[in-house]
């Protein structure tokens, strides 16, 4: 192999055609000759006519290290002068044809150019040009030439013809008409007029910050959208790709005005209007609006116009912000006859990153229906997509946990629920986050007989009031919660065990209590019974066994009543057995239990119902007069709805019977004692009633009433949570 006469360095960014045809121009020779001197094959009969300019895309390497030999130019320089640098990145190269993919990344064939930057450098060619990215120079500030103005050919779709000599800055294509062999049409390319463009616009800020991404193409794009480990390029350019497609589908001058100036538009026009005039580009699907999804654009105005745009949403700040960005653009496609919903709002683009699938749907929030909000869990801007999330039903009541039914249920002004059965229906709704499972399916799991109907309906409130704003942001975060940190109760083992059972307390330990408790009014055992079905199973009193169910509307009434008229003693009783059923069925479980959340992910959540620990229950038990008392004064008095009330008083009841049935009276004396064994010596409230011979109900009514922050309920030290 010998060594070429005269050794020409490539410019800086130079394509490795574009040197190759300026050696031999500067040998005199035809083409063929300075291949043959770098040991290129200079007849290849596996490629057939007409010859790519192949070493350009990607080069062996022995063919690089041939060129090396003899030019002296390193292997590292010479690979930068062709497209290697970018495969996976910003091309996908066929490696066996040499060819990039066409419909992957915006792969195209040709060149453009910057007629500026071939006059200054004597008609050299970068090798960037020839990327889809490239449609702007931000040297001499104009949009790149895409064809030759005398032939309209695309420059450098094939190799120079081998037997001619090179002449740097003049059109090699055939000239238009001359017959089987050709003549050159040789126009002067520097003379090509092109289109300005403003050097601080977004076409030219779009086109550097592209320049900056390609100068190491290998590295992660760190773009909030993409999170912390940012996204590879070849993934952000894919998103480029998928949104500048629809803009070119989709958007309407107007809609671009902000992106670029009248003549960029105009161009762009032109080019929407007869997209395709000389080229062989056939688009698989002849679909007129998707004529724009499968190929790069071969106009540069096009180009940059698309990926300006583009680049604005995957630059926002996060998911929702990027939404936000382009919600103009789902909204014109969403304006055409096609339907988008979550599920093929990504088909129209190709494959994109999860995260600006979730903002597109993010973008659709307002339209889609509120079930898909929860599958697809768009208020914390998911990028999971739905999947089977069955396995929660276990651990989800059949009516939600009564602090969570009173935080999100929405209630008329006059305190009237909106929608009957709604802490059920809430359950079914906590079970649809996230989930692929139907309404009716989540309905029958979580044990519950409310209608999909009902279902929908009560969403479709929640994302109708201004109350409920955030409702389904909070059954999201309570299904997360439920999902990653479990439940200690098994719900549907509780379902399965105690809903076929009518009896769970002897009515004559009932009757016994009461006889010491109450003079009149005394409440009948089914009370008792329906009240231990519920606490056991997390379900309604009307799903228990038709024996205890209530049936008529007083019935659901007056039971209503009991559960927040209970009497500490009594509820110390009910709750004594129901445990004593669980330790019957080797059941090492708490009683019961709740999710809690930490107060910060809720404290901007607009939700419908109050905080339940606003009011503590020492707050609750002084205010609770003795004898009758009506909730709506109570409620008047602690400033709060009937409802929360009466939760209050059903989660700790007060001890409001008349002094002669009291079981306090010592309790004054006591206190302090009891308050120093449990805070001090961490005794339980049953060792201090074993210790006092007196209830664990009194105990912890009187450090209740002192303020006593008392352990939680369930808090049962050395036991092993379930897994
Ligand atoms: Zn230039
Ligand atoms: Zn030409």
């Amino acid at each position: 192999m010998r060594t070429l006469p005269l050794r020409y360095a490539p410019h800086p960014g130079e394509a490795l055609d574009s040197w190759q045809e300026f050696l031999a121009h500067k040998l005199h020779c035809p083409f063929t000759d300075v291949l043959r001197a770098l040991g290129l094959p200079n007849r290849d009969p596996a490629l057939a006519a007409p010859v790519l300019p192949r070493w350009t895309t990607l080069a062996a390497r022995e063919e690089l290290a041939a060129i090396a030999q003899a030019t002296g130019v390193p292997e590292t320089v010479l690979t930068k002068m062709t497209l290697q640098p970018f495969d996976g990145h910003a091309v996908v190269i066929l490696t066996e044809r040499r060819q990039v993919h066409r419909q992957l990344l915006w792969g195209r064939s040709g060149s453009r150019f910057c007629p500026a930057c071939l006059e200054e450098s004597g008609g050299r060619w970068q090798v960037t040009w020839r990327l889809g990215w490239s449609f702007a120079c931000t040297r001499h500030h104009v949009l790149l030439a895409d064809r030759c103005p005398a032939c309209g050919h695309i420059p450098r779709l094939r190799a120079h013809p081998r037997g001619e000599t090179p002449r740097p800055g003049l059109c090699a294509s055939a000239a238009p008409g001359t017959g089987p062999r050709p003549r050159r049409c040789h126009h002067r390319l520097a003379a090509a007029p092109v289109t300005a463009i403003a050097p601080d616009g977004p076409l030219s800020q779009t086109q550097r910050l592209i320049e900056t991404l390609l100068v190491a193409p290998d590295r992660a794009v760190c773009w909030p959208l993409y999170g912390p480990a940012g996204a590879p390029l070849g993934v952000v350019l894919r998103d480029a790709k998928c949104l500048g497609a629809l803009v070119l589908n989709h958007a309407t001058s107007t809609d671009l005005q902000p992106m670029a100036p009248a003549d960029v538009l105009d161009q762009l026009e032109r080019y929407r209007t007869d997209p395709l005039p000389t080229t062989s580009q056939r688009t698989p699907d002849t679909r007129r609006v998707d004529r724009h999804s499968y190929f790069a654009p071969a106009d540069s105005a096009a180009t940059a116009v698309a990926v300006a745009a583009a680049i604005r949403v995957l630059q926002a700040a996060d998911i929702h912000a990027a939404g936000s960005a382009v919600q103009w653009l789902t909204d014109r496609v969403a304006a055409t006859r096609r339907q988008l919903h979550p599920g093929n709002i990504v088909g129209l683009g190709g494959t994109v990153s999860p995260a600006l699938e979730a903002a597109l749907r993010n973008s659709r929030e307002a339209q889609i229906m509120p079930v898909a909000r929860l599958r697809h869990r768009t208020a914390i801007h998911s990028t999971r997509p739905p999947a089977d999330q069955d396995v929660r039903a276990r651990m989800l009541p059949t009516a939600l946990w009564p602090a969570w039914a009173l935080r999100l249920s929405p209630r008329h002004p006059d305190g009237k629920p909106v929608a009957r059965r709604a802490d059920e229906l809430l359950a079914v709704a906590c079970l649809l986050v996230g989930n692929t499972t139907s309404i009716a399916a989540a309905t029958r799991l979580t044990g519950t007989t409310v209608s999909s109907h009902n279902v929908s309906t009560l969403l479709a409130d929640l994302t109708r009031r201004d109350d409920c704003t955030d409702v389904l942001h909070a059954l999201i975060l309570l299904a997360d919660h439920l999902d990653t940190h479990g439940a200690p109760i098994d719900y549907h083992r509780r379902r399965t065990l105690f809903t076929p059972r009518a009896h769970f307390l002897d009515p004559q330990v009932w009757r016994t209590l009461q006889s010491r408790l109450r003079s009149n009014h005394t409440p009948g055992a089914a009370h008792a019974q329906r009240w231990i079905f519920q606490v056991l199973t997390g379900s309604p009193a009307h799903l228990a066994h038709p024996d205890i169910a209530p049936t008529s509307a007083s019935q659901r009434q007056q039971y209503q009543r009991f559960r927040w008229r209970i009497l500490p003693a009594e509820a110390e009783l009910l709750r004594h057995t129901a445990r004593t059923l669980l330790d019957e069925h080797k059941i090492n479980e708490p009683l019961q239990w709740a999710p809690c959340l930490p107060a910060r992910s809720l404290r901007h959540l607009v939700l419908p119902g109050p905080d339940p620990a606003r009011i503590t229950a020492a707050q609750l038990h002084r205010a609770t007069p003795v004898g009758d008392f009506s909730v709506a004064q109570l409620a008047h008095t602690l400033k709060t709805t009937t409802a929360h009330v009466i939760y209050l008083l059903a989660e700790d009841p007060v001890d409001w019977s008349p002094p002669q049935f009291r079981r306090t009276q010592q309790t004054a004396r006591r206190i302090k004692q009891w308050r120093t064994w449990y805070e001090h010596d961490h005794l339980s409230l049953q060792d201090i009633a074993d210790r006092e011979g007196t209830t664990l109900a009194t105990v912890r009514l009187a450090l209740l009433k002192n303020d006593v922050q008392l352990r939680p309920a369930g808090f049962y030290p050395g036991r092993p949570r379930r897994k």
